[in-house]
C-alpha cells in the first residue's frame, strides 16, 4: 500500500490552531472516508476529539476542491475523485494542556496523533509519513522536536522534517513535545532513555533524574527479562511538561507524556527525597510500567483498539492495578526510597479504598467495565458509589502477591505472573502475533505461573465487595495493619471532603455520615459552626473543640439560601492505615520480607 502523507504544522500558536494536510495517492474510488479517534488508549472515556476540528476541505490533484460532508460526529466522506491524489486540509483547535490531547501557544507545542491525524478508512495498515513543520517566525528559532516516532531519513535527532509509522496504531501512539526543552539521556540496559523536560523551570536536576530514572527502569527490564535484560523497546521518551499545578500521564508503546507540579522536580545541589519527587518518580515508574502491561500485553478486548467507541474490559484492575502496585514497589526495589516510606505509600492505599463505601458496592472487574461512564466521570457521590480500579486494584496486586509468596515457601510471585504474561501475550505483540488476555483467563493464568490455585480470595478480590485480608497476609511478612486516626485521635468530624482552602463548599458527602444524617449536601457552602465562621481551611481545627457525638449548629448556604441545621458529629475518620514491619533482626518473616521488598 502507498503511504498515507501528513504534514502538520503549528500554524497560529496565538490561535491555537495546528494546521495539517493528509494525502492519498490512491483514494477508495467510491469515496473516500475520514474518520478521527473519538478516545485515546490508556483514557477510557469518549472524548470526541473531532469536535476540535474547526475547518476541513479536500482538493484534487489539481488543486481543485472536492466535495466532502460529515457523515457521523467524527467520520467524514469526500465525493470519488477519478484519479491522482485526494488531499485534505484541516484545522484543529488545540487548547488543552493535559496529557490526552493537543496543545498550541507561543512558548508549546504538544499533540497526541488520536487528537490530530484523521485516519483513512480502509488504509490503517499503510504506513504513515508525517512532515513535522517549524512555525514561522524568529520567536520559534530554537524549537525542536521530541517524540518516540522513528525519524525518516534525513531528519536529525529532535529536529523538525520526516517521522515515520508502520501503520495508523503506531502514528497514534507516540506523542511530539515541540518548543524548547531541557534534555538528559541515559541508557538502561544498553537502551537509549531521554528525557525531556518543558515548561519554565529553575534549576532541575537533570543529572540526578537521569540516575534514578535510569534505576527504576533498569529494574523493570530485569523483572520482565531477568536472564536477557532485553528491554521492549528500541528507544523511550520521557515527556514531561512542567506547570505550576497539575499532575497526569499517558502510556505508549515507546514514550509516555506526562504533566507535574515544577515544584516536584529536584533542585540542583539538594540531594533529599521530597515527597513531590517521590510522587514525580512514582508517575514515571507507573507509565514505564506500561510499556509492557498493557502497551504490549493488553485485554483481548483492545486487539485491536476500536477508536470510534467505547471498548468494554472487566480486566482494567489487572492492567492500571497491578501497574499502580508495581510502580511504588519498583521505587523500593531500585533503592529509590526506603522501607518505610514504601510502608507510608502502602498505608495510604489502604485508607483511600477503606474511606469510600463505593467500596462496597462495585468491585474492581465491574469498576474496569464502567470505567467509561464511572471512574472517568466522577461525580460528588462517587467516593458512595464506586471503588477506583487503580487503588484497589493495586491492593488486590498486593494481596495476591504476599498469597502467592507465602503458599509457596516464598519461591513463587506475581512476578512469575507478570513474565508468564509477557512471554506468552507481550513479547511478540508487535512482531506479528497480537493476542490479548481473555476476560477469564487470569485466575488460570495465575496457577500456570506459580502452581497457586487463589480460589475465593481471587474470587472475592476481583468480583466481590468485601475488604480484602490485609492483615492477614501481611503477618508472614513481620508487617502489622492499623488504622491510624485522621484529624488526630479521638476528635470528632463531619464525615465530608471539602473542595478547598478558601471556603467550606462540600466537594462530596459520605454515606451514613453526621452530614448526610443532617440533610447537608455536596454542593453546600458552610458558613458557620456553632456562630463562628468556618473555612476548609479551619473546619479541623474548629471540630477539634468538641468530642464524637457533641451537637453543633451548621450554618450553610444551598442555591444561596440559607438554612441552618443541627449536626450530631461523629467519631475520628480513619485517613490512612500504618504498616510497620517489627519482627526480629533475623527471622524467617523478615527473610519473606526482603525477598518481597528487594525482588
Ligand atoms: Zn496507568
Amino acid at each position: 500500500m502507498n503511504p498515507t502523507r501528513y504534514a502538520i504544522v503549528p500554524k497560529h500558536p496565538a490561535a491555537h490552531l495546528f494546521e495539517v494536510t493528509l494525502t492519498l495517492t490512491d483514494p477508495d474510488p467510491a469515496g473516500q472516508r475520514f474518520a478521527l479517534p473519538t478516545w485515546i488508549p490508556g483514557s477510557y472515556m469518549v472524548r470526541e476529539f473531532a469536535r476540535n476540528i474547526v475547518t476541513l476541505q479536500a482538493f484534487n490533484e489539481a488543486g481543485r476542491k472536492v466535495r466532502i460532508a460529515k457523515v457521523d460526529k467524527q467520520t467524514w466522506q469526500a465525493a470519488p475523485v477519478k484519479s491522482g491524489t485526494l488531499t485534505l486540509r484541516y484545522e484543529v483547535y488545540a487548547w488543552d494542556m493535559s496529557v490526552r490531547a493537543a496543545h498550541l501557544d507561543d512558548t508549546v507545542g504538544f499533540f497526541n496523533g488520536s487528537s490530530v491525524f484523521l485516519a483513512a478508512e480502509g488504509r490503517e495498515d499503510a504506513p504513515c509519513i508525517v512532515e513535522i513543520k517549524k512555525p514561522a517566525g524568529p520567536a520559534y528559532a530554537n524549537w525542536r522536536v521530541a517524540t518516540s516516532l522513528p525519524e525518516a531519513r534525513g531528519t536529525k535527532r529532535y529536529g523538525f522534517g520526516e517521522y515515520r509509522a508502520q501503520d495508523y496504531d503506531e502514528l497514534v501512539d507516540h506523542p511530539v513535545t515541540l518548543g524548547e526543552f531541557e534534555l538528559a539521556t541515559f541508557k538502561a540496559h544498553g537502551v537509549p532513555h531521554d528525557i525531556v523536560i518543558g515548561g519554565r523551570t529553575v534549576n532541575v536536576d537533570m543529572d540526578r533524574l537521569a540516575t534514578d530514572l535510569q534505576r527504576i527502569c533498569e529494574a523493570q527490564i530485569a523483572l520482565f527479562e531477568p536472564k536477557s535484560k532485553e528491554a521492549p523497546v528500541e528507544r523511550y521518551v520521557f515527556m514531561t511538561q512542567a506547570v505550576s499545578d497539575g499532575y497526569g500521564g499517558l502510556e505508549h508503546r515507546a514514550s509516555t507524556a506526562l504533566i507535574c507540579n515544577r515544584a516536584d522536580l529536584p533542585v540542583r545541589g539538594r540531594p533529599e527525597m521530597s515527597e513531590g519527587y517521590r510522587t514525580y518518580l512514582g508517575l514515571c515508574s507507573h507509565e514505564y510500567f506500561h510499556t509492557w502491561n498493557v502497551k504490549r500485553i493488553k485485554p483481548a478486548a483492545f486487539v485491536p483498539y476500536d477508536l470510534s467507541r467505547e471498548n468494554y474490559t472487566s480486566l482494567l484492575w489487572l492492567f492500571e492495578g497491578f501497574t499502580s502496585y508495581y510502580d511504588d514497589l519498583m521505587l523500593v526495589r531500585s533503592k529509590s526510597i526506603g522501607e518505610v516510606d514504601y510502608f507510608g505509600l502502602l498505608g495510604k492505599a489502604v485508607g483511600g479504598v477503606l474511606r469510600g463505601s463505593g467500596r462496597l458496592k462495585q468491585s474492581v472487574a465491574e469498576s474496569s467495565f464502567d470505567a467509561w461512564i464511572k471512574y472517568y466521570r466522577q461525580d460528588e457521590n462517587s467516593p458512595n458509589a464506586i471503588v477506583s480500579y487503580y487503588q484497589k486494584g493495586s491492593l488486590v496486586a498486593l494481596a495476591f502477591d504476599l498469597a502467592i509468596r507465602a503458599s509457596t515457601n516464598h519461591k513463587k510471585s506475581l512476578d512469575d505472573v507478570m513474565r508468564l504474561l509477557w512471554r506468552r501475550y507481550g513479547r511478540q505483540f508487535y512482531r506479528g502475533q497480537p493476542a490479548g488476555v481473555g476476560e477469564n483467563d487470569v485466575k488460570a493464568l495465575i496457577q500456570e505461573a506459580t502452581g497457586v490455585d487463589l480460589g475465593a480470595l481471587f474470587d472475592e478480590a476481583v468480583h466481590g465487595t468485601r475488604d480484602l485480608p490485609l492483615a492477614e497476609l501481611l503477618a508472614p511478612f513481620g508487617v502489622t495493619l492499623e488504622p491510624e486516626l485522621g484529624n488526630g485521635s479521638g476528635k470528632p468530624s463531619l464525615g465530608v471532603r471539602v473542595r478547598s482552602a478558601a471556603d467550606c463548599t462540600l466537594a462530596a458527602v459520605h454515606d451514613g455520615s453526621a452530614a448526610q444524617k443532617a440533610g447537608l449536601s455536596a454542593g453546600d457552602v458552610l458558613v458557620a459552626i456553632d456562630g463562628l465562621r468556618v473555612t476548609g481551611a479551619n473546619l479541623d481545627a474548629l471540630l477539634s473543640r468538641y468530642l464524637p457525638g457533641a451537637s453543633v449548629e451548621v450554618h450553610a448556604f444551598r442555591r444561596d439560601e440559607l438554612r441552618v441545621t443541627r449536626v450530631k458529629l461523629d467519631g475520628a475518620e480513619v485517613v490512612r492505615y500504618r504498616l510497620e514491619a517489627g519482627d526480629k533482626a533475623r527471622s524467617a518473616a523478615r527473610t519473606a520480607r526482603e525477598r518481597w521488598l528487594r525482588g
